[in-house]
């Protein structure tokens, strides 16, 4: 049966693009059954508009649901909206959106973090119950942190990508945000497994039920993540939480991710070049606005892209394209790959001997509107982030405390396909 779910709350973050104010859902028996959930706008879903919060996509309406979406009905969930985001998910502040940046719910003069900006404010601000996020570089991790709220990134393959517009292909994955571990574990639930639509989609479904006992877990701390940058409340915070992993029968270990010197680097080389394709679709011939002409295709190509893209798309449209470039290639990009490669080597390494990496999610507490509008200094907030990416491997961002009253992040990295692993040692934290 089809029942009713009236969407009433206010927005005062400005976290929805699209909102329903009626939103319907099946009553399935499932595990998300009447439950209001927001979406992020990267993420199709069928009748409703989806801009990656962009003006190249206004207006556009998919014909088709997401596989991730598919899951959120047939698991009974209520789908109240579409989520303000960076444009395409490049940016770390939710600033880079067309439709207006959303504001923090802790405090309305800073960011909530990006990418997927909307989605932790609308959770962290209790208008949903839940929230689907993507992480390209760390876009549900960073948001999770600054909003208070959790947000694990999953294992690359673990969750089809089927129906996401891509920014990075190889990078990113969809995951899940909530108020508790609990509710990031049923989302989690609700989405993982194989799909067909996605070659990268792996045959491993999620079925898990939290657990708090992690006595001899052995979690790992990198130098590396308490290193330059990090705000030393940030630090003492992250290390209390620790202190307390380990209070409950974790033992923790120092390690080294020597890989991290050049992990920013790489990030932002492979992801530009991967975007810098991608985007290529947006043509103005088959989706969002278009504009009658009769000038050559590529005069017109060129005047829609730099009308309907905003400045940072630009930015790294042209630095991808850069860096693919003949004759520029094996400068830039295969050497990102060997970085990326180190990076993934580095914690292979330290996963020999540790179940769980840990850290700050993010090195600050979450910043003032307008304070990072260097892009420079906006990339370098990535750096805690970007490593597990690179990695493919699962993190998990749960809060641990206040720094002048905004909260800050724990982020505890698991092996390939230890997901669960993940989500228990951020259970018993919690
Ligand atoms: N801030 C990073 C970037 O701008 C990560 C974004 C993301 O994960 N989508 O690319």
């Amino acid at each position: 049966m089809v029942k009713e779910y009236f969407f009433e709350k206010t927005d005062r973050t400005n976290a929805f693009i699209t909102r329903l104010d009626l939103a319907m859902y099946e009553e399935t028996g499932g595990p998300l059954e009447g439950k209001g959930i927001a979406v992020k706008d990267n993420i199709s879903t069928a009748g409703i508009p989806t801009t990656c919060g962009s003006r190249i996509l206004a207006g556009y309406v998919p014909p088709f649901d997401a596989h991730v979406v598919t899951c959120l009905r047939e698991a009974g969930a209520a789908i109240v909206g579409k989520t303000n985001m960076d444009e395409f998910g490049m940016g770390t502040t939710t600033e880079n959106s067309a439709y207006g940046p959303t504001t923090n719910p802790h405090d309305t003069s800073r960011v909530p973090g990006g990418s997927s900006g909307g989605s932790a404010a609308a959770v962290g601000d209790g208008m949903v119950d839940m929230a689907l996020g993507s992480d390209t570089g760390g876009s549900i991790r960073c948001p999770a942190a600054f909003c208070g709220i959790v947000g694990l990134k999953p294992t690359f393959g673990r969750v089809s990508r089927y129906g996401l517009i891509a920014y990075s292909n190889s990078l990113e994955q969809i995951g899940p945000l909530g108020q508790t571990v609990t509710d990031v574990n049923t989302l989690m639930s609700a989405i993982a497994g194989p799909d067909s639509r996605d070659s990268t989609a792996y045959d491993r479904p999620y079925t898990h039920t939290p657990s708090s006992e992690i006595a001899g877990m052995k979690i790992a701390v990198p130098e590396e993540f308490f290193g330059e940058g990090v705000d030393p409340t940030v630090a003492e915070s992250v290390r209390n939480a620790i202190g307390k992993l380990e209070d409950a029968g974790a033992e923790t270990m120092a390690c080294s991710i020597p890989s991290m010197a050049y992990a920013l680097a790489a990030y932002y080389v492979t992801c530009t070049s991967e975007a810098s394709s991608n985007l290529s679709r947006f043509d103005g011939v088959r989706f969002g606005p278009s504009v009658e002409t009769k000038r050559s295709w590529h005069d017109e190509y060129r005047d829609h892209r730099g009308t309907f893209f905003g400045k940072e798309v630009q930015r790294r449209i042209l630095l991808g394209t850069f860096a693919l470039s003949a004759g520029y290639y094996g400068k830039y990009y295969a050497k990102a790959q060997v970085a990326r490669e180190n990076v993934r080597k580095d914690f292979l390494r330290i996963f020999k001997d540790a179940d769980i990496i840990a850290g700050p999610t993010m090195p600050q507490i979450a910043f003032k509107l307008g304070e990072k509008s260097d892009p420079l200094s906006m990339y370098l907030a990535d750096i805690l982030t970007v490593p597990a990416n690179l990695a493919g491997v699962p993190a998990i961002s749960v809060p641990c405390g206040t720094v002048d009253k905004m909260p800050v992040g724990l982020q505890l990295i698991g092996r390939h396909f230890e997901d669960e692993r993940v989500v228990d040692a951020a259970f018993a934290y919690e």
